[in-house]
């Protein structure tokens, strides 16, 4: 018999929950990766550097499990369909996977359960994605935390009382044998190299011990950019949280907010369509076409988020200052849907993660837990001078600013202010 260990948002050999405990307690384990048709065939950009970003990541590991003698099986299709392959070509008596909190994936992982439950065969699922997992830190009453501050404090507890450790090497002896299984291109899938480069999975502890006085500065290399790594588990985040507890509490905390967001999303799986809170679902948003599509391009004339916007469509990162700003600008100053921008931060992030990305939107446009209240209306000049004084980043990505190719504001800032806040004030008296 042979155990399969299913990688999924967990790229990575060392420091992998499911598949150090699956090398420990089976013999013969073949890793197993399925590029997912489900999620796959939904993006429309066939260049999209994220799936170029999965199948390099995955390769270089395959090549890493074929010097240890062992190889890594890789299908693309549907999950349910590939395990009903997999089934009839190999004798499998368990499968290890570590897991996915996200609506879709608790789905999938159900279904797939079922499958193998059919046939006698167990699915051991591990923590690994999180520190400490939706349920894991809850109020006295022993419900889900609706306000950040004290989530963390308490996560931050327990974090301290856990006394986390990353795992010692796996007992790699325990693979399953076998002559290098196919590769597959991204060819072979329908999609393209990208042109777009990723991060590094790596940050220096300098950045982090400033990160508190440098975040906020989007001109500044202060933030670690490891959000796609976070995202695909490149990177272990027990590794990370150790440090930054070492390093700086301010980005500790951020990783905090990275749980928080999951266990918002898990608890309330409306949110990926609907308002946290309901009343913000009457809002009668403007969802004015060429005003949403001149945000996209990067051409507001509010010089702060275009800057963002070019930043994001050339780069697929921006900075978190400007996220904010961006959004805010999105759903305040032009009364578009909060949704639409999440879809088309959702397309274009490289280190989208749903979780985190609808928290952010939903926080920006006052609909969420714990959000901006909807009267504060980020002023995009006042941000500029806080956080952008010399204009390093604006003119980073918009050199033809001051010109007269640059337009004008696509509304004044004061009106769509005003129009911002009675419009919200309207909809939740209804
Ligand atoms: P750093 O500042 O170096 O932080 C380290 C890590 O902490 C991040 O990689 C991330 O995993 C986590 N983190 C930091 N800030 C937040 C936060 N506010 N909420 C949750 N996790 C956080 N983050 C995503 O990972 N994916 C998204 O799709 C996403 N969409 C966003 C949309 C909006 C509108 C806003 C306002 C924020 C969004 N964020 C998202 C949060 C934040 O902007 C990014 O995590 C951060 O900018 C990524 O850059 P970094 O890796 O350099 O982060």
């Amino acid at each position: 018999k042979i155990t399969l260990f299913w990688f999924r948002r967990d790229l990575r050999l060392e420091d992998n929950t499911g598949l150090f405990y699956a090398l420990q307690q089976e013999k013969n384990i073949l890793p197993l990766f399925i590029f997912d048709r489900n999620i796959l065939d939904l993006l429309e950009d066939r260049q999209d550097a994220r799936v170029q970003f999965i199948h390099d990541q995955i390769h270089t590991f395959k090549n890493q499990l074929e010097q240890k003698g062992s190889s890594l099986m890789i299908r693309y299709g549907k999950p349910e369909e590939v395990y009903t392959q997999l089934l009839a070509e190999y004798p499998i008596g368990a499968v290890y996977t570590n897991r996915d909190y996200e609506p879709y994936a608790k789905e999938r992982d159900q279904a797939i359960d079922r499958l193998l439950g059919e046939k006698g065969i167990p699915l051991l699922s591990f923590k690994d994605q999180v520190i400490f997992e939706p349920g894991e830190i809850l109020n006295g009453s022993g419900e889900f935390y609706k306000v950040f501050t004290p989530f963390s404090k308490n996560w931050l507890d327990k974090f301290k009382a856990a006394n986390i450790q990353e795992l010692p090497a796996p007992n790699w002896k325990n693979l399953y044998h076998t002559s290098p299984l196919p590769n597959l291109s991204l060819e072979d899938m329908n999609f393209q190299p990208s042109g777009i480069p990723i991060p590094p999975a790596e940050t220096q502890d300098s950045l982090i011990k400033t990160y508190d006085e440098t975040r906020n500065f989007p001109a500044k290399p202060g933030t670690s950019r490891l959000g796609i790594h976070l995202r695909f588990g490149t990177i272990s985040i027990r590794k990370l949280a150790i440090r930054a507890s070492r390093l700086n509490d301010t980005y500790l905390n951020e990783l905090i907010w990275r749980e928080f967001y999951m266990m918002i999303l898990a608890f309330n799986p409306q949110v990926v369509d609907r308002a946290f809170k309901p009343a913000y679902d009457q809002i009668p948003w403007r969802n004015n076409e060429s005003e949403f599509k001149a945000w996209c391009e990067g051409k507001t004339g509010y010089p702060i988020v275009d800057a963002g916007m070019r930043e994001l469509n050339q780069t697929g990162y921006m900075h978190n200052r400007v996220r904010m700003i961006v959004a805010s600008f999105l759903t305040k100053h032009l009364l578009i849907d909060w949704r639409w921008g999440e879809a088309y931060f959702a397309k274009k992030l490289l280190d989208f993660e749903l979780a985190s990305n609808n928290g952010g939107w939903q926080w920006a446009a006052g609909t969420g837990t714990d959000a901006q209240p909807y009267f504060r209306v980020f002023n995009p000049d006042s941000q500029t001078e806080k956080f952008d004084k010399d204009l390093k980043y604006i003119k980073k990505w918009i050199p033809e600013l001051g010109t007269s190719s640059y337009p004008k504001p696509i509304v004044d800032h004061k009106f769509a202010r005003n129009r911002a806040i009675e419009t919200y004030k309207k909809a939740l008296e209804q």
